[in-house]
């Protein structure tokens, strides 16, 4: 009955409004009414379509290209280990129904953007010979209630019939930014969002160890802590998976992948990139091998060489070089405050420095590149007054040559102003330890006052001794826009100033 409603529909309505038309009813309100609510329900069904068909497209592109396997991931060692582990309850169906375990219904992924997350599922949908769909959070969410909710139900739908259609006995849902609709629900004026939510835990209701085909559900946030619990709770995303930024070794991985269809010239050390790449995510790392592949071919270069991947990774960093044009004095004071960070760093910790540039990049208009450490997670107070010391570097060579400072300070005195502060929090001032609340807005300014003005002493004393130095070094720096550690630490053993702290 309820799918011949149009036909009804169709066939009543005309004779009515002609019925009331004889009578002289004046029948423009209702035409109108009729109206509005046709266009509703076409916008409100015409959107559900769209996202089936966003998901059908998406689906079908994950199906193109050769299926993703988890050795085309690069590190996430332990997210890869933890997730096939948890896909084998999917895989060894029978062995979990003999034993009562309960299936496994949704799988969370955890972690900051382009660290891998999509990629994490498209390999457990392989790993599974499942078929894939994915939809992002924000393709639920519409003024109008309930249409997210009609559009999870269409993706649950969908995933079912296409896992029948290709003779699949499971499908995974991917769904990213689950935070957009599994936000906390405060029960109050996002009744759509709520709505989509609800539909979201009925559909994971329903899934059952028996059902065929099964729906794994895959999710990723990076705010997981924004989460309803009901999302969160065992039975639902049983499974949290962090997907963290690569260490060295992850890194060396994702570049060595990403370089499997382009040229490298002979002797490339791809160790020394993941080692200058500290902090970088897999995307970023995507990113670098692509560039350092358009500066070979913007230099008409057969092969990539190191410095096209040491120049891809100050651009991932840094931005695009600008085309902003500086003074001479405006060139030679940059070089000069970046030197000054460049040497005190030196001097404080050898072999530090990678690269000092004077191109501006995004919002610097030079910069010094450091070696990355060890990763560290504790750090003495020696270590951080060195760093403190490398940070106030480039205004204490300003004041060194020019006897003021400029505005490009602003930068650097904000991360010392940080560094005193995790200092004060750490007990490691003469203020002893101390709980944050003791501190007023007078008692930060003195201790700021006090530590950075005794720092900023010792590093104009440790700057005066290398004159020579900065003057060497600038002639170079102004002529060739970049100097590298190698020749920098050089021109400092020439010097034969290499002063110990
Ligand atoms: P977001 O949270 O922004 O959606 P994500 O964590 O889902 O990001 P992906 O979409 O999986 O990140 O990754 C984006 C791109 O970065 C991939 O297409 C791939 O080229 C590259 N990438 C990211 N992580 C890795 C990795 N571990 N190994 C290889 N390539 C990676």
């Amino acid at each position: 009955m309820l799918k011949y409603y149009r036909e009804i529909a169709i066939g009543v309505v005309p004779v009515l409004l002609l019925f009331l038309l004889l009578r002289g009813v004046n029948i423009v309100p209702f035409i109108l009414i009729s109206l509005f609510a046709a266009a509703f329900l076409y916008t409100a069904k015409g959107g559900r379509g769209n996202l089936t068909a966003a998901a059908g497209k998406r689906s079908r592109r994950a199906n193109l290209p050769a299926p993703l396997s988890f050795e085309q991931i690069g590190g996430q060692e332990r997210a890869k280990q933890e997730l096939i582990e948890s896909l084998d309850f999917l895989v060894k169906q029978e062995e979990i129904a003999k034993l009562g375990i309960r299936p496994m219904k949704g799988i969370l992924l955890t972690g900051p953007p382009g660290t891998g997350k999509t990629l994490l599922a498209k390999a457990a949908a392989h790993y599974t010979d499942s078929v894939y769909m994915a939809a992002s959070g924000s393709e639920f969410v519409e003024m109008y209630v309930g249409v997210g909710a009609g559009r999870v139900r269409d993706l649950f739908k969908d995933a079912r019939q296409k896992a029948e259609k290709e003779g699949k006995s499971s499908a995974v849902i991917f769904i990213d930014e689950i935070d957009v609709i599994g936000g906390k629900r405060d029960g109050g004026q996002h009744r759509e969002y709520d709505q989509t939510l609800n539909q979201l835990l009925t559909e994971m209701d329903g899934i059952h160890t028996s059902e065929s085909p099964r729906i794994l559900l895959m999710a990723a946030t990076n705010r997981k802590e924004m989460l309803d619990s009901a999302l969160t709770r065992p039975g639902r995303f049983d499974r949290h998976i962090g997907v963290d930024l690569p260490d060295k070794k992850g890194r060396h991985h994702i570049l060595a992948i990403h370089a499997k269809n382009k040229p490298l010239a002979e002797g490339i050390n791809l160790e020394k990139i993941a080692e200058e790449s500290f902090g970088f995510s897999g995307a970023q790392l995507e990113s670098v091998m692509n560039e350092a592949a358009i500066y070979a071919m913007r230099e008409q270069s057969a092969a990539i060489q190191q410095s096209h991947l040491s120049m891809a990774i100050d651009k991932v960093m840094m931005g695009e070089k600008t085309d902003r044009e500086s003074t001479k004095e405006e060139r030679e004071r940059v070089a000069l405050h970046e030197l000054g960070h460049a040497i005190t760093a030196e001097l404080v910790n050898p072999g530090s420095v990678s690269q000092v540039a004077l191109s501006p990049r995004g919002q610097a208009l030079g910069y010094v590149r450091h070696n990355p450490q060890e990763d560290r997670y504790l750090y003495t107070r020696e270590f951080l007054n060195n760093q403190i010391m490398v940070a106030l570097g480039g205004a204490a060579a300003e004041e060194l040559f020019y006897g003021d400072r400029s505005t490009g300070s602003r930068g650097d005195f904000d991360t010392a102003m940080s560094i005193v502060r995790t200092m004060v929090e750490s007990g490691l001032t003469e203020l002893g330890i101390i709980d944050n609340h003791m501190m007023t807005p007078d008692s930060w300014a003195k201790v700021n006052k006090s530590i950075l003005d005794e720092l900023m002493l010792r590093t104009k004393g440790l700057l005066q001794a290398q004159r020579d130095v900065f003057l060497r070094s600038l002639d170079i720096l102004v002529k060739e826009e970049t100097l590298s550690g190698e020749q920098f630490r050089k021109l400092i053993s020439e010097a034969g100033s290499l002063q110990s702290v």
